[in-house]
């Protein structure tokens, strides 16, 4: 492998099984050596940086990006843009919101040529399950390189992304279980969610009431579809992985399916493990999301399930939009998009809530960047401080606390429910495969991710 060019060390690197005082070395991009703290090849460049946190770079693996298509929304440059400045170094894309959507080989192809040469941190690509496109799900793999899948089991919020039928699934997870690739599920059922919506057309409640979006999307719809999907991952043996998971009542689910030892996993965001539906002011729309962010005890629960590895990481669900879909003028919950953005945010808001419950560093790598890298098949090139792997790298202060405010902000839009904010965590730079995509001073390089493939 040849001798360093590069070696980053500090009094607190997060190694694999210890956070300690230890030397990163780096050569052609990739992690040659994790050494003690005071060796190093002469000749080398060194960067020392006392006692920040050195620690691998966040992976999120739940991103919609929007282009090509929705670029008005959010866009491959600003996107990973936001994600350096919050140390995020993987980030894998959705594959809807963007026109087309990612659901067949030639719209993956669109994607890249769409991101190729504009991205400041490695990006990866779900694409998507649509009734109807079993026969893309292969060439995808094999030819444009997904790391994975994502259905949706009830509506998605754009015409052009259907919901998958049970019957759907049992065409398509045998195959998604054959080519060995993750299945992502957008958990709710429309069921107890259309249920909801004739109760609320005989007792209609203010769309200004956050409670009335939060009777909308009942815990009823998560749970309900979280016990179809650990049957069908029962059935078909295709790994299932749970996004955005809301309810703590679908906990015990999750659970007993990882008791069967089922290959089944889920995340849940930084807005459910930060926000409590007692605090959401009326009219403020920028904290709409489904399923919605519920009540201070469910979060609680969540918290519990995160400590205990029944949730196993932590994934922005960054789905910003234009202002106007946004309805902020009108605080109007029903007309307003669904989603949070909130990507650069990620890391601190996590660790704020994290130390504030006695979490650790080590939880954070667990949940934030060694997780998601196995989610994503990425295990051998992403996720730790490792010999071989890719030396992304997030040199950060997580006892420095700063203000969230709109300037500060990369992503298209400065709108997030995260606003003034004080948090914990200060990312100071960024590296990707050993080069600097984010520095506090200003002095990053742009645009070096690459397109990562299967
Ligand atoms: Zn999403």
């Amino acid at each position: 492998m040849g001798l360093a060019q590069l070696v980053v060390r500090s009094r607190r690197v997060a190694m694999p099984d210890a956070i300690g005082p230890a030397s990163v070395h780096v050569r052609d991009g990739r992690i040659v050596a994790v050494a003690p703290h005071d060796v190093a090849p002469v000749g080398c460049d060194v960067l020392d940086f006392g006692d920040a946190v050195v620690m691998p770079g966040v992976v999120d693996t739940h991103v919609h990006v929007n282009e090509p298509g929705r670029t008005e929304w959010e866009g491959f440059e600003s996107a990973t843009s936001a994600a350096a400045k919050g140390g995020v170094t993987t980030l894998v894309d959705m594959p809807l919101n963007s026109v087309p959507p990612t659901v067949s080989l030639g719209a993956l192809l669109e994607k890249h040529r769409a991101a190729k040469g504009h991205c400041a941190v490695d990006v990866g690509f779900w694409g998507g399950v649509v009734p109807g496109n079993e026969r893309e799900l292969a060439p995808m793999v094999s030819q444009g390189g997904v790391l994975g899948f994502k259905c949706f089991l009830v509506d998605s919020g754009v015409d052009e992304f259907p919901r998958v039928s049970e019957d759907n699934l049992r065409t398509s997870m045998p195959i998604l279980s054959a080519l060995g690739v993750p299945l992502l599920v957008h958990a709710e059922l429309p069921g107890p969610i259309d249920e909801a919506a004739r109760s609320q057309l005989t007792f209609p409640g203010s769309p200004k009431k956050y409670a009335t979006h939060l009777a909308s999307r009942p815990r009823a719809a998560e749970n309900q579809a979280i016990a179809l999907m650990v049957g069908l991952c029962r059935e078909t043996r295709a790994r299932v992985h749970i996004v955005h998971h809301s309810s703590s009542d679908a906990i015990p689910l999750l659970r007993e399916a990882k008791r069967e030892g089922l290959p089944l996993t889920a995340e849940t965001c930084p807005h459910y493990l930060r926000f409590s539906s007692e605090e959401i002011p009326d009219g403020a729309t920028t904290f709409k999301c489904a399923p919605p962010i519920r009540e201070q005890e469910n979060r609680e629960l969540l918290w519990q399930a995160l400590g205990e590895g029944m949730l196993d990481m932590v994934a922005s669900d960054h789905s910003p939009c234009s202002p106007a879909l946004k309805h902020g003028d009108t605080g109007d919950f029903a007309r307003a998009w669904g989603g949070i953005a909130g990507l650069q945010l990620s890391l601190p808001v996590t660790w704020t809530e994290a130390h504030r419950r006695g979490y650790t560093l080590s939880d954070i790598v667990r949940w934030m960047c060694v997780g998601p890298a196995h989610l994503a098949g990425l295990e051998n090139r992403k996720g730790k401080l490792a010999v071989g792997l890719d030396a992304d790298m997030v040199i950060w202060n997580p006892e420095e606390r700063f203000r969230v405010e709109p300037g500060i902000l990369r992503h298209r839009h400065k709108i997030t429910p995260f606003q003034g904010l004080d948090l914990l965590g200060t990312v100071q730079r960024v590296f990707v495969r050993g080069k600097l995509v984010f520095d506090a001073s200003g002095r990053e390089e742009t645009r070096l991710g690459q397109l990562l493939g299967r």
